[in-house]
Parts: structure tokens; sequence; C-alpha cells
């Protein structure tokens, strides 16, 4: 039984949660302690507790503590890559490659602990010295969602350490493997007792104990869009500085004049990949009108042609859907499309395979518009919209029509439209001949408009979160 690890002590009682391994139903990857709300009480307690010391503990101290996990993150990538694809579904290969980032981005905070810089001014007044530095925020609620079982935990809790936070950490429900595997390394990492603090279990008792807790200084979420919504407006009551990464419905343009493989590799990667469940996902495809039925038509054949299967078999290409309820909602999306008159060209079924799992076909909808509900809402399956453009200016305005703003792409040999693109577009992030999805370690990462609330994640960015500025005058 996997406890929950509170003021350095591993806890907890009988209420407990099967890891159960999607890509196999009769696969148990283990069984999880449950958080009451007085643990996460306690948990809150230990870490406000322990803040004071913590504020204060040197940028060696910290720079150890994270060059430890990462190193040992990246010693055991693929033992704790197989334990991630167990409990999610994604594939052996991405599953390494997401603990192996998550290691790159210990390292990388660990360096930035050692980093963190300030300002000095001269004043106006004759005489005084200004300066401007950074400090900790305090007790950080950290609070992640499914999808990305080890990298989401890793990039919110490396910068709170790195800055001098303490931490109160809850991955989401559906995986807590590979989020209890990194809080044992962290419990031997040399913090004191309540710097980091795991409590898994449910939202509406763990995450809600977070966020309506007066000691809990910040909040950093990552998860659907009416949960964030939902956390912000009780985060506020508390006057709690709040980061939500939340959904996406990211477009991905297809000029006349792009290279057709480099557009279908973009396409297939951003789209089905991961099973189609990152933020990131290319679900729009916008494609102009002279390339539109050579790239649908190749689209479709390649997408078909896909290994669907186990994830730890060598050659699955797309793992199973995490859950029943997130294939539930794939089918309900299919039916919609098809409801909405849009051409199914393959995919949107459940699969049989070698082991009892949610196997789902990855889908490509044609004659899609942007009005559409599968057009506009997020799937968080592996399901894509064809949408046709007129024109490049057509694609623009299309792709910019969504609520969300998190990643887009384009498709072009063209520098001056590529140029135009990375301008014009209202998103975070913006990839040019390259997928939607997959993004480096050490720079921002953050969307606009419904995507995302507050300061940028990751990279040296990260600091505006996770700390606070003092301005501080002196006479000597
Ligand atoms: P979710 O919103 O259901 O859950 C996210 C986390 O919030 C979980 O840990 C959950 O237990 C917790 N939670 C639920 N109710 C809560 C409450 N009332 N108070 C506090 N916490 C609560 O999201 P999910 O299904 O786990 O993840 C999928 C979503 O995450 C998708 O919408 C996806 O786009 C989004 N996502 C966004 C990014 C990004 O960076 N923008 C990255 C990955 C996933």
């Amino acid at each position: 039984m996997h406890k929950n690890w509170i003021n350095g002590q591993w806890t907890g009682t009988d209420n407990i949660q099967h890891n159960r391994n999607p890509s196999d139903l009769k696969d148990i990857v283990g069984d999880y302690v449950r958080a009451t709300a007085d643990e996460v009480d306690g948990a809150i307690g230990a870490a406000h507790a322990a803040w004071p010391d913590w504020s204060l503990s040197t940028p060696q101290q910290r720079f150890d503590v994270l060059d430890f996990v990462g190193t040992e993150l990246l010693a055991r990538k693929a033992e704790l890559g197989e334990l991630l694809a167990r409990e999610e579904g994604k594939t052996r290969p991405e599953a390494i490659a997401e603990v192996g980032r998550a290691g790159q981005i210990f390292k990388f905070f660990a360096g930035e602990a050692l980093r963190l810089t300030g300002d000095a001014v001269a004043s106006v007044r004759p005489g005084v010295q200004v300066e401007v530095t950074r400090e900790p925020i305090g007790v950080v609620g950290i609070i992640t969602p499914w999808n990305f079982p080890i990298a989401i935990p890793a990039w919110k809790i490396a910068p709170a350490l790195a800055y001098g936070n303490c931490v109160v950490f809850k991955p989401a429900d559906l995986v807590p493997g590979s989020a209890w595997a990194l809080a044992e390394i962290l419990s031997r990492s040399g913090l004191p007792a309540g710097v980091f603090n795991l409590v898994m279990g449910r939202g509406s008792v763990v995450g809600h104990a977070l966020v309506t807790d007066p000691r809990v200084n910040a909040i950093t979420f990552t998860g659907s869009v009416g949960t964030g919504q939902g956390i912000l407006q009780q985060a506020a009551q508390h006057q709690k500085k709040v980061q939500l990464e939340l959904g996406g419905k990211n477009p991905l343009v297809i000029l006349n004049d792009s290279d057709l493989e480099t557009a279908l590799d973009c396409a297939i990667q951003g789209a089905f990949y991961s099973t189609g469940q990152r933020c990131t996902a290319s679900s729009r495809l916008i494609v102009e009108r002279g390339i539109y039925d050579r790239f649908t038509d190749a689209l479709a054949q390649r997408t078909a042609a896909l290994r669907v299967g186990h994830a730890l078999d060598a050659d699955t290409q797309i793992g199973p859907v995490a859950d029943a309820s997130q294939l539930q909602q794939n089918l309900d999306y299919i039916a919609i499309g098809n409801d909405e008159g849009a051409t199914l060209l393959c995919g949107g079924q459940t699969l049989e395979c070698r082991t009892p799992g949610h196997y789902f076909s990855p889908a490509v909808f044609a004659d899609a518009t942007n009005n559409m509900r599968i057009s506009r809402e997020e799937i968080f399956g592996p399901v894509a919209s064809v949408i046709r453009a007129d024109d490049y200016d057509h694609a623009l305005a299309l792709a910019n029509d969504t609520e969300f703003g998190l990643s887009s792409g384009i498709c072009t040999t063209s520098l001056q439209r590529a140029t135009h693109f990375k301008r014009a577009i209202q998103a975070g992030m913006v990839m040019v001949n390259v997928p939607t999805a997959g993004v480096d370690y050490h720079v921002p990462f953050g969307g606009r408009k419904g995507s995302s609330y507050g300061p940028r994640e990751q990279g040296r960015y990260a600091q505006e979160f996770f700390t606070v500025v003092k301005t501080a005058y002196t006479k000597a």
C-alpha cells in the first residue's frame, strides 16, 4: 500500500484507490491511500511550520536537493517510464521520454536556485540605495491532471522548491503511481520535514481543502476549464496567487505551399500521439483549399494505419484512452460530429486488443466547420477536425476564432507567411513546421484567452509565479 508523505512521515488510513492499467483492466498497478480532509490539514500545517526555516535555506541546499532528484529520475527513467505507461496508457517510449523530461526539469531548476538575481537601482533621493529582490511566496498548493503524471508535477514542484517555497502536492486521483514514485525520491533528497508533502485523493476533498485553507499562499493548477474556474473563484476569496493551465483547441494551419510530408507528420504527431490526450494537441487542422483533398486523403490513410494497442507492446504507436469516462467522451463527440454533418473518414470506434482495455481508433473528421462543437470544444482524445480555408487570411481568422489560445502551428515554406503567423496568432505558443505538441523544458509554457491564467510556467519565467518582489530602500 502506498501512503501519503506528510511532515516527513508515510501516513494513511485504509481508504484506498486501486490504480488500474487502462491497457489491461485486470492489471492493478498498485493501491494508493486517499487523504482525508484532516490529513490535508496536517500537511498544510507542516508546510506552514517548515517555511520560515526553508525560506532562508541557501541556494546550495536547494540545488543539492533538486539535483539529487533530477539525477535519480534520469537514472531510473526506463523503470519509472514503464510504471507511467502502465498507469496512464501512453506508449513506453512516450512515457520514458516524459520521465526523462521530469529529470531534466529538476536539473534545470537546481541551476535556477543558484541564478536568482535582483536589481540594484540608484534612488531619486540623494544617499539612498534601492534594491529589488525576489523572495519565496510561502506554502504552494499544487494540483495536477492525469495526462502527464510526472512531467507536470515536476514543472511545478521543482521551481516551487528552487525558490524557497514549501509544497503540498495533490496529484490526479487516476494516476497516483508516478506522483508517489516522485514523492518517494523527494523523501530521500535531504529536504527538512514538512517542506514537501504528498496528499493523494479526490479533488473535491483534497483539492478543495488546499484551495480554501488560508495558510496556503498560492495555488498552481493544471486541468480542465471548469475545475480551474471554480478554483480561481474560491482562491480569490482568500487573495491567493493563482496560476491556471487549462484546455486547448489548438489550430494547425496547412498552406498550399507546405511540404506535404512535413504537414502530415505534424498533423499525425500533434493530433494522435499520446492518444490525443494533450492540452497542446492539434485538434483543428485548418487546410487551404488547394491542398485540402490531397492532405485529407493521405491523412486518413496514415491515420487508419496507426497501430493502437497495449502501451507496453513494442509495436504500439497509440496507447489506450486513460479511463472509461474519457473513452465515453470520445465516443460522444464522434456521435456529435456525425450529427453535425462532418464526414468521418476513419476511426472513432472502440477496438478489441490482446488484453481488455480502453482502446479507441484515432478519428479524422473531414468537411468540418469551425462552428461545429467538435471544432470548438476540447475533446481530449485522438479526434481531429479538418476545416477548409479559402486562403491564408481566412485560415488565420479561423485559427484565432476560438475561446482558447494555448498552442498553434503553421506548415508553410513561405518565410513571409510564417513570420506573419507567428505575430498574428493569439496563442501562448506557436510552431512553424513542427507539431503543436512537444515543447522544450527550459522555456516558458502557457497560453492566452481561456487556456491560461497568471504567469507562465517553466524556464526562468517560472520565478514570476513562485516568488514575490520586495523593494528595499537603504540610507547609510
Ligand atoms: P480535472 O480538472 O478533472 O482535474 C485536475 C485536477 O484537479 C485533479 O487533480 C483533480 O483531482 C483536481 N480537482 C478536481 N476537482 C477539484 C476541486 N473542486 N478543487 C480542487 N481540485 C480539484 O482535469 P483532468 O481530467 O485531470 O485533466 C484533463 C484536463 O487538463 C484537460 O482539460 C486538459 O486540457 C488539461 N490540461 C491542461 C494543460 C495545460 O498546461 N494547459 C496540460 C495538461 C492537461
